[in-house]
């Protein structure tokens, strides 16, 4: 039985259902408020026979996965880990090494729980706290939002925490691991945060991971400390505030991107939910992909000094390298030349009046900050303002700067109306022709087109290209031409290679694969029945895009190479870590961890060797 059955066989998915959904029982089946549109008669419904569920209005349905992932934004593999979780059951066999840090990081976040509840607890009764209290006063906080953060208050003592958490039982050294306390050089230890505002930071399952500590006297520095990078915390892929804005974010459709926690919390407190913050860092890449299951609308609430407007421009540009894109089939006289990307996204940038945060503007006048939001502009244009007002757009050569900044921007644009709108009141502005700036986006889609095709057949490497596009690749050529697979598996033999396995794909694809191997032995089975449906949805968009034109022979070679490639960067990756590991062993001097793991380095550098050898022989050229 496959991991997923054995979840839905274990969880009660009206149990599931019913922690976020007030259920009625009604003949076999459940029903009652739909969470993911606004309706006041129930049309959402839970038929615990199927495991499956189904919403009449916004006509969503799945079974407990689905749900998992459409209530909380998770993508499948979290939606698995969590519900595997819940159900017990083992993904796979942990190695031991695995199975410590696991219990360690719940033992690290037992003791940040503890350590949330002993903040909070100070700051609502201690006469410590009361100038805490008083800040929180003043900046607006009502004691729901204290209540709803869990904020608290670490007391201007070097052992008071250390002294409280240890008497929880926990130690010195879990302590340290946890980021609580800082050791000196001599072994001595004491308390990280001393007279603080401390703001628990959650993971987005809601799970304590660090926190953040604001001082309280002005003079005190810095004004923010956070915990430093725990095995929990990692501060370049946490939004703060995702795990109670994810609902919102996927309900409005729309998420609002702001900078510190104040920004967080005070229009959470006033109704806006959908507003998140990065940890101090620039949006990164994970950021994204945690958002991007949520909703397409990305809106960026912009501090209006210089700084936040570059800050800006820089979190526009992750996005856009980052941000899904619908692939379309280019095609020019002489055929298909490729595929080119437009972005699945609607980015905006929203700015604030000068001098004022969004935490003061949402408590001087909440209706203002909805109006801000409405009045958001694309960053087509606000990349374009921004621009003008930079340059002298007078002067010809700042003219094709400014071009030259917002093709990029232009060719991103998926509606080509909207595209040409934009293009049009760019050349308007600049006064030239707009043609020109047309014939120059075509220019671009062509080569692009072309490098995307070469990539394809191998001619060039694509360097940003991640392994899941690798993965993907394969199935969806292996979907297209299945009676190549044995041939790859010949050739592969030939290199003295494994033939293609599940082991080549990462957890999400690798469910695809199996699904897809298992349905060739059951002719009578649809692959419907064994995927997730946002999986199937994958699987017949690929199905439903032609390959580009090439004889079976070159595809066979193509996915030879694929594989070893796929092969080369996880034995590449798996090498780094065991160099790692071995490094750390060496300096904590454990004896059979250095020896163990230099065996696994040898393994896999032979391991690596092999495949580099099989890249480079001519069955796996092009
Ligand atoms: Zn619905």
């Amino acid at each position: 039985m496959s991991v997923i059955d054995q979840v839905k066989e274990r969880l009660d998915i009206t149990e599931y259902i019913g922690r976020h959904v007030r259920l009625q029982k009604s003949g076999r089946y459940f029903k009652g408020l739909c969470p993911f549109h606004t309706e006041k008669t129930p049309s959402f419904y839970v038929f615990p026979d199927d495991q499956r569920w189904h919403c009449f209005g916004c006509q969503r349905d799945g079974d407990i996965f689905n749900f998992a992932m459409e209530m909380n934004g998770y993508d499948f593999r979290t939606a698995l880990e969590e519900l595997a979780h819940q159900a017990n059951v083992t993904l796979r066999e942990q190695s031991p090494q695995e199975a410590k840090t696991e219990s360690e990081a719940e033992r690290l976040r037992a003791l940040l729980s503890s350590a949330i509840s002993y903040y909070h607890t100070l700051l609502m009764t201690a006469p410590q706290a009361a100038h805490a209290r008083a800040y929180l006063r003043d900046r607006g906080f009502t004691r729901t939002t204290v209540e709803t953060f869990q904020l608290g208050y670490s007391m201007d003592s070097w052992d008071a925490a250390r002294t409280h958490l240890i008497g929880q039982g926990f130690t010195v050294e879990e302590l340290i691991k946890a980021g609580m306390l800082i050791e000196r050089d001599d072994g001595s230890t004491y308390d990280r945060f001393r007279d603080r505002l401390m703001i628990p930071i959650y993971d987005r399952r809601g799970r304590p991971i660090a926190f953040g500590g604001r001082v309280l006297q002005p003079d005190q520095q810095p004004k923010y400390l956070n915990s430093p990078q725990t095995i929990l915390f990692d501060k370049g892929q946490v939004l703060f505030g995702y795990h109670l804005a994810s609902r919102a974010i996927r309900d409005q459709d729309a998420v609002v991107i702001v900078e510190g926690y104040m920004d967080v919390m005070i229009p959470h407190q006033a109704g806006f939910k959908n507003v998140v913050a990065p940890m101090g860092t620039a949006l990164s890449e994970a950021h994204l992909s945690q958002l991007q299951r949520l909703t397409r609308r990305y809106i960026l609430c912009l501090d209006p000094d210089a700084a936040g407007v570059h800050g800006t421009l820089q979190g526009l540009e992750t996005a856009r390298q980052t941000l899904d894109r619908n692939w379309e089939a280019v095609f020019d006289p002489r055929g298909l030349v490729g595929y080119e990307g437009r972005l699945k996204a609607d980015i905006r940038v929203m700015t604030l009046p000068s001098g004022l945060d969004p935490d003061e503007l949402v408590l001087q006048d909440p209706a203002r900050w909805q109006d801000l939001v409405n009045a958001s502009q694309p960053v087509v244009r606000f990349t374009f303002q921004h621009m003008l007002a930079q340059e002298k757009p007078d002067e010809p050569k700042a003219k094709s700067r400014i071009v030259d900044a917002m093709l990029p921007l232009l060719k991103d644009i998926g509606d080509n109306i909207e595209r040409e709108a934009y293009a049009q009141e760019i050349a308007q502005q600049l006064g030239i022709d707009v043609r020109g700036l047309l014939d120059r986006l075509r220019a671009m889609d062509r080569a692009e087109a072309i490098r995307t095709q070469a990539a394809v057949r191998g001619m060039t490497s694509t360097p940003t290209r991640m392994a899941s596009d690798l993965e993907a690749h394969i199935l969806s050529v292996l979907m297209h031409t299945p009676e190549i697979l044995p041939r790859v598996d010949a050739l592969l033999g030939q290199l003295d290679q494994d033939p293609l396995t599940d082991r080549d794909f990462g957890l999400d694809y690798r469910i695809i694969w199996s699904a897809w191997r298992h349905q060739a032995d059951h002719p009578n089975l649809e692959l419907a029945d064994s995927l997730p449906s946002d999986m199937l949805d994958l699987v017949e968009s690929w199905l439903a895009q032609a390959l580009p034109e090439m004889t079976l022979a070159q595809w066979e070679r193509d996915i030879v190479r694929t594989v070893l490639r796929i092969r080369e960067r996880a034995l590449r990756e798996d090498l780094q870590r065991a160099n790692g590991t071995l490094g750390a062993a060496r300096l904590e001097n454990e004896t059979d961890i250095v020896a163990g793991e230099r065996r696994r380095v040898m393994q896999i550098s032979d391991a690596l060797r092999k495949v580099q050898w099989a890249l480079a022989q001519r069955l796996a050229q092009g």
